[in-house]
């Protein structure tokens, strides 16, 4: 593509966000004064806040509005609103570009820690503080004013443009992603970004995602009084043993690195231990604790559990308890995401321009939702110039970070 000849382009889509500042400020106060917490966490879902948003962007140059909304199985009375809108491309049976950004927030958490109400968000200096504010309300309205900003230039792009703003995000995407996906919204060729993580600098595309295993323990042995073990079984005895020599196995063995990642290895780490006996002369007949582990792609869950096993069958014999394992997540990492695919490219390149940083490639140990995407083919980037401060209390965004991505956005639909 001759760079030169749309750079006008380019320069007006940049000075009309600039001129948007004030108005992408403004509907991210408005747009976070609408609670959308999911009724799974105590909120009355998503649809108040999307219908807002719908009604908002009737005039930003989109062609196409639709809603694919899914009824809540627990609570059939709320509605999962989705709303997919698109701007054609000159290219109409081309594939689409997608921006992809969820409409529900976590709850406000422990609300004493908050210095200003989570639900009325307020610009203070440079930044807006409010509950979703960053996650995930830079990203969205970020993507739905660089669409705004390309019809208000008067620019049609090569590509067709999708924003969907979806339900869901927080909870597992059932009625959000996984609907859009099974209902057929992305076609094969699609590009996908996933706006929903990201570092500071805005210079750190990810691509990968580790394995997640998330390992229930329960060792059951005998109660009994502690002057008289002999009648008794100690399962926190047995449980302790299990657990240090489970986290020893496993980091002496899955040692593995790849730079990809931050960090670049798997990690195991011990985490929740479950109150047993209120007492102390009382000898515990049970033990649960769990192990959070994020397992490098290359090796598979599979050989985990493998060893987990071996270790649980060593224990159990030695101290005659029974010890059960279960699985409170086993997600399979998906196929990563070719560096050099051309949503990545794409993206990459904008960053470099606007914000004059070199991008780089990572995987990381969280899970987003873009594995959905992965696993059915799709090349997705997932990235954002976000302090990460989602799900704490004083939530906030950078103003600039809602231009910054903006223009980014903006320039990835100019480009493609
Ligand atoms: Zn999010």
């Amino acid at each position: 593509m001759d760079v030169m000849a749309d750079d006008p382009k380019r320069d007006s889509v940049l000075e009309t966000v600039d001129a948007m500042r004030r108005a992408m400020v403004m509907a991210l106060v408005d747009v976070c004064s609408i609670p959308a917490v999911c009724p799974q966490s105590g909120g009355d879902g998503e649809l108040r806040k999307l219908e807002w948003l719908q009604e908002h962007i009737r005039n930003f140059g989109f062609d196409e509005l639709v809603r694919y909304d899914a009824v809540d199985e627990d609570k059939p009375s709320i509605v999962r609103p989705n709303l997919v809108a698109v701007r054609r491309g000159e290219h109409r049976d081309g594939p689409t570009l997608w921006f992809v950004t969820h409409v529900d927030v976590v709850p406000e958490g422990d609300r004493s820690l908050w210095e200003s109400d989570p639900w009325k968000p307020v610009v203070r200096e440079d930044k807006v503080v409010g509950r979703g504010v960053e996650d995930n309300g830079t990203p969205l309205i970020a993507s739905i004013y660089a669409v705004k900003a390309l019809s208000d230039v008067g620019v049609r792009q090569g590509l067709n443009v999708g924003c969907a703003l979806v339900a869901d995000e927080e909870m597992g995407s059932k009625y959000g992603i996984q609907h859009l996906i099974e209902r057929g919204v992305f076609r094969k060729g699609d590009l996908i970004v996933v706006p929903d993580a990201g570092l500071p600098k805005g210079d750190s595309i990810e691509i990968a995602e580790k394995s997640i295993l998330w390992l229930k323990f329960k060792v059951e042995g005998k109660q009994g009084h502690a002057s008289m073990p002999h009648t008794a079984k100690n399962a926190l005895e047995a449980g302790v043993e299990l657990a240090y020599r489970v986290n020893k196995e496993l980091k002496s063995t899955m040692t593995e690195r790849d730079e990809l990642f931050d960090p670049p290895y798997s990690t195991f780490e011990l985490t929740m231990k479950v109150a047993n006996v209120a007492n102390i002369n009382t000898i515990p007949g049970e033990d649960i604790f769990f192990m959070d582990c994020r397992v490098l792609p290359e090796r598979s869950t599979d050989e985990v559990l493998d060893t987990v096993r071996k270790v649980m069958k060593q224990v159990g014999d030695r101290y005659g308890t029974t010890i059960h394992l279960s699985l409170a997540q086993n997600e399979r990492a998906a196929p990563r995401t070719d560096p050099e695919s051309r949503v990545v490219q794409l993206l990459s390149e904008q960053v470099r321009q606007v914000l004059n940083v070199e991008p780089r490639v990572y995987g990381i140990g969280g899970g987003t939702c873009a594995a959905y995407f992965r696993r059915k083919g799709f090349d997705a980037a997932v990235w954002a110039k976000i302090d990460e401060v989602a799900h704490s209390a004083n939530e906030y965004t950078w103003i600039q970070n809602i231009v910054d991505m903006a223009k980014v956005f903006a320039l990835m639909m100019l480009r493609a």
